[in-house]
């Protein structure tokens, strides 16, 4: 029986998904995909350069588990460099975090995708639709904000 998959926090989706060798036509090439999950460990690790158990927190899975993915993404960026592959990130088991927003106009809270950017000015109220809104400090992360 499969063990069900518990979903890996994601706090910043891809902006490109499909890095491709330039000169060589799509269909020639070999294709590797990276999942989302495992993007988001290279990102952490290898970009943000965080300590693994900090990696691992904010994906809220792990320590090993956070290993294991992040060796098997790196295992499959190099494999598209080294071999001239195209990489497609998509795919895996990955929820994406989520920031919670109060509008200033009428009290109501929204989420919006965590690395969006947004920082609360320009976000727009679902509820009265206007602009202006503040973020609510998220749980269990101790971080507060203005
Ligand atoms: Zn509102």
């Amino acid at each position: 029986m499969a063990r069900p998959l518990k979903p890996r926090r994601v706090e910043v989706m891809p902006e490109v998904s499909v890095f491709k060798p330039a000169g060589v036509p799509m269909r020639e090439l070999d294709e590797v995909v990276l999942t989302v999950d495992e993007f988001e460990a290279l990102r952490l690790k290898d970009l943000e350069a965080l300590e693994q158990e900090d990696c691992a927190l904010r994906m809220n899975i792990s320590r090993p588990t956070f290993q294991r993915i992040l060796t098997a993404g790196r295992t499959k960026v190099a494999d598209a460099l080294t071999n001239g592959k195209l990489l497609r990130v998509e795919g895996g088991s990955y929820r994406l975090a989520m920031r919670k927003f109060r509008c200033l106009g009428c009290n109501h809270e929204f989420d919006l995708p965590f690395g969006s950017g947004q920082r609360g000015l320009d976000a727009r109220c679902p509820e009265c639709d206007t602009t202006g809104a503040q973020r609510v400090g998220e749980r269990g992360r101790g971080k507060r904000f203005r």
